[in-house]
């Protein structure tokens, strides 16, 4: 079993065709690039071939590299793993140089072979990579088709000569928003932007007769030519010199820092621009080995990648339930999440019906989709017919009884108990036997609202995050009478709109707000302390969280944290903690500084809306204190306080698992993404330190800080998260 074949015909163009049996789309392997070694050398040696085409067998031509060769490059070179990354990398650029220079004299450069890459469909990663070694590029007119290089969205960059090959093809400013944002392009742009050379009908048909037609010239890269000049200038030429200050301060800016890919990508860029075509990649190999050495990008890749695919996949859904898929959802409450509800159904081709108390409101619900589509239609992301079409799903009535045939429906009402007990019997009323039901409570217990059902087995929640459009996670909550087939039902819907679920128990605030209530707090009640405002914010801002707390808590609204603090303080009575937050919280409220939407909170904003500073009077109310921590003591304490609310939510078994653990705080809340999560985060840190900085933390701030059970006892017995819970899923 070979993971590309290899056919010549009579006219002498040779196919490599790269169809990795047993899987729908292609990824390299260190086997694949044996294969492709050797091929490549049999297709230069023979005479009778006069050039060569690359394409797949299968609809896209490749997803990327498969992760284990990664592992594989460094266990195998037992206790010098960066050696082994270096020299397995330099490997990889030995092979793709020679399809570069396709035998042809190095001081001539004449007597090459063509090759051309035939892309039939998405192409990411390795599978741009090979194509951007060849001579032409040649891409299917497949508007579905991805094309580019997304490896700085999982922590690492392009370390297989895309880094290198694409800046000095399109000049470091073009080459940016591929290599520096992972942008994936559809064929027709990325022709338009160089990442690619040719959109065609028949790729593999195009590619052959450019192969047959090709002259020397064609064959030589403009980098291997003489007085080759990097494009946009060279970084000490006038234009240069303006490209990698402004790069290396924008991204500073966007990263903070945080992020060892995003300086190693630049770094790679700036010092191979400086040197010849062969010296670059070396200097690539070397920060590419630098980056997967570094503990982040095992962390990103795990989390952002492997798990997040894994738990998108079904790693934790029950066994056995035969497929729920939706197929017609009922909607609960119009409001800005119902709405958002039926439009990311609508968009996934479920059938909804979207019912509020009022015709006016059900109206203004559907609305939102139809705004929703008119944007992505003014992007070019959707055409008018796809809005009418998604429109058509959405059916707004006040009258439950077009819930009949609703197989779920789910509720987003008043977050008021009462409320929602009397929708749930109405529902009820009208829908089959089978049909689940799920509320989309952030704050009620599951376990409560279940008991207005007639089917508490069939009762759970869905708890989406706003806004609903953008946000990728979604956890489900199992109440204590939740059965499995409602498990399922739920993890197929979130399947079908494409996000990333994660399943907790039942407990006070689930599981992402649990774990971000104490964040906020911790912000707060340094401010109480005299903390400078600013000082907090760009401490958690320059540890890689995407807004300070402050700035968080007027995004979500401080009347909204009111709230959420009088309800826990009513249930939780004399045990409550945070009184010295609400002191702060509460004098805000009564200031009117209820955050964004006032343009009024912990921030001062301008007529428009526009954020423009800590507001002045919180210090009158709330001096600064004389002396002020240093960062990292603000940084820790924010840190900590979200990291072992999530130990905790572990301990308690609300949460079951830390792949969900993980996956569940980067895109629910944003923790910051560089650690792959709180539990890579304290992994990276190792038990004993976190331990031994939370003691620190305990005495100088309160017993909240108090290293769990859990921790303690993995740092006495030397246990890291993954490798205790790795692959252990308690039954639930
Ligand atoms: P909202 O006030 O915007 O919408 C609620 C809607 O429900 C309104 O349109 C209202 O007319 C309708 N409604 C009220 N009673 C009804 C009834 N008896 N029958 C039919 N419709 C009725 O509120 P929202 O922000 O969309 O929140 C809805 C739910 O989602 C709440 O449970 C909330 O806790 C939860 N939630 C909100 C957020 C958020 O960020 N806003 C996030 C996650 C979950």
């Amino acid at each position: 079993m070979t993971d590309f074949h290899y056919t010549t015909d009579a006219e002498g163009v040779a196919t490599i065709t790269w169809d990795v049996p047993g899987k729908s789309m292609n990824v390299m392997s260190l086997e694949g690039l044996a294969q492709l070694d050797a091929l490549v050398d049999t297709a230069l040696g023979d005479p009778a071939v006069k050039g060569i085409v690359i394409t797949s067998g299968k609809k896209d031509f490749a997803g990327g590299m498969d992760l284990n060769v990664i592992a594989r490059m460094k266990d195998e070179a037992g206790a010098e793993p960066a050696r082994g990354l270096f020299e397995g990398t330099m490997r990889i650029h030995a092979l793709l140089r020679k399809i570069e220079r396709a035998g042809m004299d190095p001081k001539t450069l004449k007597g090459g072979k063509p090759v051309a890459a035939a892309l039939p469909g998405t192409a990411v990663g390795i599978g741009l990579e090979l194509p951007l070694a060849c001579h032409r590029i040649f891409a299917a007119e497949n508007p579905k088709a991805k094309i580019g290089l997304p490896e700085i969205l999982v922590g690492i960059f392009p370390g297989a000569g895309g880094t290198t090959r694409l800046v000095r093809k399109l000049g470091p400013l073009a080459a940016a928003p591929a290599l520096l944002e992972g942008r994936l392009s559809d064929p027709r742009a990325a022709k338009a932007t160089g990442l690619i050379d040719e959109v065609a009908a028949d790729p593999v048909a195009a590619a052959r007769a450019w192969v047959l037609s090709a002259t020397d010239a064609d064959l030589v890269k403009p980098w291997d030519q003489k007085g080759y000049k990097l494009p946009g200038g060279a970084p000490y030429s006038a234009a240069g010199f303006m490209n990698f200050v402004g790069a290396s301060a924008m991204v500073h800016g966007k990263t903070m820092g945080v992020y060892p890919a995003a300086k190693a990508l630049l770094a790679a860029v700036y010092e191979g621009a400086l040197v010849p075509f062969d010296t670059a990649l070396k200097i690539e190999a070397r920060w590419f080995t630098q980056v997967l050495m570094n503990p982040s990008s095992t962390a990103m890749i795990r989390s952002l990648f492997l798990n997040k695919e894994a738990l998108e996949k079904g790693a934790v859904r029950p066994a056995g339930i035969p497929d729920q898929a939706v197929k017609k959802l009922g909607v609960l409450g119009a409001g800005m999440m119902g709405a958002g509800i039926a439009y990311v159904a609508a968009r996934a081709g479920i059938e909804v019906v979207l019912i509020d108390a009022a015709q006016a409101a059900a109206e203004r619900g559907r609305a939102h989709s139809a705004d929703l589509m008119d944007t992505a239609i003014s992007r070019r992301k959707a055409t008018p017919e796809q809005k009418a079409e998604l429109l058509s799903r959405i059916t707004a009535t006040t009258d439950y009884a077009a819930l009949a045939g609703a197989d779920l429906i789910v509720e987003a009402v008043f977050e008021d108990p009462t409320v929602k007990a009397g929708v749930t019997a109405r529902a009820e009323a009208v829908v089959g036997p089978d049909c689940i039901f799920a509320t989309n409570t952030s704050t009620l217990p599951i376990t409560d609202l279940a008991r207005a059902s007639q089917r508490p087995d069939q009762f759970i929640g869905i708890h989406f995050f706003s806004p609903v459009d953008k946000m990728a996670l979604v956890e489900i909550i199992r109440g204590k009478a939740t059965g499995e087939r409602a498990v399922a039902k739920a993890l197929d819907f979130v399947r079908q709109i494409r996000k990333t679920p994660i399943v907790v128990h039942d407990a006070r605030f689930f599981y992402a707000n649990r774990c971000i209530i104490p964040y906020i707090n911790e912000g707060i009640r340094m401010v109480a302390e005299g903390v400078e405002p600013v000082l907090i914010e760009n401490a958690a801002r320059l540890v890689g969280m995407p807004l300070g707390p402050l700035q968080l808590v007027d995004e979500t609204s401080i009347d909204l944290g009111v709230k959420i603090a009088k309800a826990t303080k009513a249930a939780m009575g004399a045990a409550y903690p945070d009184d010295a937050v609400d002191d702060v919280l509460f004098w805000m409220a009564d200031q009117g500084r209820l955050g964004r939407k006032a343009k009024a909170g912990f921030y001062a904003y301008d007529a428009a809306g526009k954020r423009e500073g800590i507001w002045a009077g919180l210090a009158l109310h709330y001096p600064h204190a004389a002396a002020q921590p240093d960062l990292t003591e603000v940084q820790h304490r924010l840190l900590f306080a979200q990291v072992l609310e999530a130990v905790r939510a572990l301990e308690a078994g609300v949460l079951m698992d830390i792949r969900e653990g993980d996956v569940g705080a980067i895109l629910g809340w944003g923790f910051a993404p560089w650690s792959g999560g709180p539990f890579s985060w304290l992994d990276i840190l190792g038990a004993a330190r976190a331990v031994e900085l939370c003691h620190g933390l305990t005495e100088r701030h309160g017993l909240r800080f108090a290293p769990p059970r859990l921790l303690v006892e993995m740092a006495e017995t030397g246990q890291t998260f993954y490798g205790r819970f790795a692959t252990a899923r308690k039954a639930a």
